[in-house]
C-alpha cells in the first residue's frame, strides 16, 4: 500500500472558536503601558487605534473566543488548509524520523496572514470603521488585509518597508489589485517619514518605522483604525485555527507529535501552530518539544533581551513586555522580509519564559539550502520565512538519524515563496551571503 500523504478534512471542520492561552498561564501576562505615563494602557487609549471590539479580544482572558460566522464563511474558502506528510524528504535525509507540515500557502494571499486579516476586518465594520491602515514588510501582511478589506467593503492603506516595496514589486500589485493604497515606508505622507528621509534618503526602512507611520496617519484621519499582523494577542488568538486543525489532522494520520516548529518574525504563525498543542500539553498531559526558528541577524528570542519596548520606532506604541533587540535595531535586508521586526509576541515571549518553548537562530544561505531541498523532493516552493523552519526540520531529521530515533515532526509551512523568486534567483546563482554566525538558544 502507498504511504498516506495527506490528511484532508471538510469545511465543517474548520474551528468553531479560536483558542486563547492567556489564561492558561501561571504568571499573568504582563499588561501593555501606556508610552507617557509607563502605568497599564487603558482601553480608552487604545481606543484611538483599534476598535473596542479587538481590543476586547487583545485582552480576554476567556479560553476560546467564538469565530463568527461570516469570518468562518470567508475561512471556507481555502481552509481547512492541508496538513501533508514529506515523505520524499524523509527519503532524501535518510532519517527514520516522520515529517508532517501544515500547509498555510493555500490561502489567496499565499500565507497564513488571512487568518488574522479577515477577523480583524470583519471586526472592524462591525465597529463602522471606513478606512484601516497598516503597515507590511514582506507584502504578506499588506497583501492578507487588501484583500480581508475589499470583502468586507472598506478601504485599505499600506505602508511598506521600502526595501521591500523595491525587492518585491508584485506583492505591492496584488494590494493595489485588491484595491489598496500603497505608500513605500519611510514616506512623505507622514511627519515621521519625511524626517527620516530628510537624514537618508535611501532609508531602506524597517517594520518599526512603517508602524509609527501608519499610526500617525491613523489618529491624524478620520473613521480610520490601525490594524497590526502579528505581534499582538488578537492577532495569535485568530492564528489558532492552524494548530487547531493540525491536531485533528495529526489524529487522523494516526501520530503524535515529539517536536513541532515554527518560524518567527512577530510570532502569530508560530503561536498558530504552537499555542494549541501547548494548551493541548497542559490540559492533557501530554509532553512535546516546541521550537521558534529566526534569522540570526534579527534574532530578538535568541540575541534580545526579556523587557518592556516599544513596538516602533517612533515611541507611540504601548510598552509591551517581549523579548526584543531594542524599538531603534534596523535589521539588515535579508531576504525573509516577513522576519525583519526588533520584538517579539509578548505572548511567545512569556511562554518561552513559562520555558514551554526553546528558540534557535539560522543563517541566510542555510536557509535557502534547506528552502532548494524542500522544493527539489515535496515539490512547494516555500518562502524564505518557513524556511527557517525547514532548516530546523532538517537538523532534527539528521539528529534522529544519527541517534536512530523514530521522531514525528510537525512544522508550519506558513506561505509559499512564488513571489520570493529573486531571492532564490540570487541563492541558485551564488550571490546570497550572511552578515553574522549563527547562534542557538
Ligand atoms: C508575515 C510572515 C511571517 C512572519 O510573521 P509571524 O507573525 O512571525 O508569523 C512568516 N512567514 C510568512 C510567510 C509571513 O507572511
Amino acid at each position: 500500500m502507498t504511504t498516506p500523504v495527506r490528511f484532508d478534512l471538510t469545511q465543517n471542520d474548520i474551528p468553531e472558536q479560536w483558542l486563547n492561552l492567556a489564561p492558561m498561564f501561571n504568571e499573568p501576562l504582563p499588561p501593555p503601558l501606556h508610552p507617557g505615563t509607563q502605568q497599564p494602557a487603558s482601553p480608552e487609549d487604545m481606543g484611538k487605534i483599534f476598535p473596542m471590539n479587538i481590543l476586547e479580544q487583545e485582552m480576554s482572558m476567556e479560553p476560546w473566543i467564538k469565530v463568527p460566522e461570516e469570518v468562518r464563511e470567508i475561512y471556507a474558502l481555502w481552509r481547512p488548509t492541508p496538513l501533508l506528510r514529506a515523505v520524499r524528504l524523509e527519503r532524501a535525509l535518510k532519517t527514520p524520523a516522520k515529517i508532517y507540515y501544515k500547509y498555510e500557502g493555500v490561502s489567496y494571499a499565499g500565507s497564513h496572514k488571512p487568518n488574522s486579516a479577515v477577523a480583524q476586518a470583519y471586526y472592524n465594520r462591525e465597529a463602522g470603521t471606513k478606512r484601516v491602515v497598516t503597515e507590511t514588510g514582506a507584502g504578506q501582511w499588506g497583501s492578507a488585509l487588501s484583500f480581508a478589506c475589499k470583502v468586507f467593503g472598506l478601504e485599505c492603506v499600506v505602508y511598506m518597508v521600502s526595501v521591500s516595496y523595491h525587492q518585491k514589486p508584485y506583492r505591492k500589485l496584488l494590494m493595489q489589485t485588491w484595491d489598496a493604497t500603497v505608500h513605500a515606508s519611510p514616506s512623505r505622507e507622514t511627519a515621521f517619514g519625511r524626517a527620516l528621509l530628510e537624514e537618508r534618503p535611501d532609508h531602506p526602512g524597517s517594520l518599526g518605522i512603517a508602524i509609527s507611520e501608519a499610526i500617525e496617519d491613523t489618529v491624524t484621519s478620520k473613521d480610520t483604525k490601525y490594524a497590526l499582523g502579528s505581534v499582538l494577542n488578537h492577532v495569535c488568538l485568530h492564528q489558532s485555527v492552524i494548530g487547531q486543525e493540525s491536531i485533528k489532522q495529526m489524529a487522523l494520520a494516526g501520530v503524535e507529535p515529539d517536536t513541532i516548529i515554527g518560524c518567527i518574525g512577530g510570532g502569530s504563525n508560530f503561536a498558530g501552530i504552537a499555542f494549541p498543542w501547548i494548551h493541548r500539553s497542559l490540559t492533557e498531559n501530554k509532553k512535546y518539544r516546541i521550537i521558534a526558528v529566526e534569522p540570526d541577524v534579527c534574532a530578538s528570542m535568541t540575541k534580545g533581551e526579556l523587557r518592556y519596548d516599544f513596538g516602533d520606532t517612533a515611541e507611540t506604541t504601548p510598552l509591551m513586555m517581549m523579548h526584543t533587540l531594542g524599538h531603534k535595531f534596523v535589521p539588515p535586508a535579508i531576504h525573509a522580509g516577513g522576519l525583519r521586526y526588533h520584538g517579539m509576541a509578548p505572548m511567545v515571549s512569556h511562554a518561552r519564559k513559562h520555558g514551554w518553548i526553546e528558540a534557535k537562530s539560522y543563517q541566510q544561505s542555510r536557509i535557502f539550502e534547506a528552502a532548494v531541498q524542500f522544493a527539489r523532493t515535496e515539490g512547494i516552493i516555500p518562502a524564505p520565512e518557513p524556511s527557517h523552519a525547514i532548516a530546523a526540520v532538517i537538523d532534527e531529521a539528521i539528529d534522529c538519524r544519527e541517534k536512530n530515533e523514530p521522531k514525528t515532526i510537525l512544522f508550519n509551512l506558513c506561505g509559499h515563496g512564488f513571489l520570493d523568486m529573486a531571492s532564490y534567483d540570487a541563492f541558485l546563482t551564488g550571490k546570497l551571503h550572511n552578515d553574522t554566525p549563527g547562534s542557538e538558544g
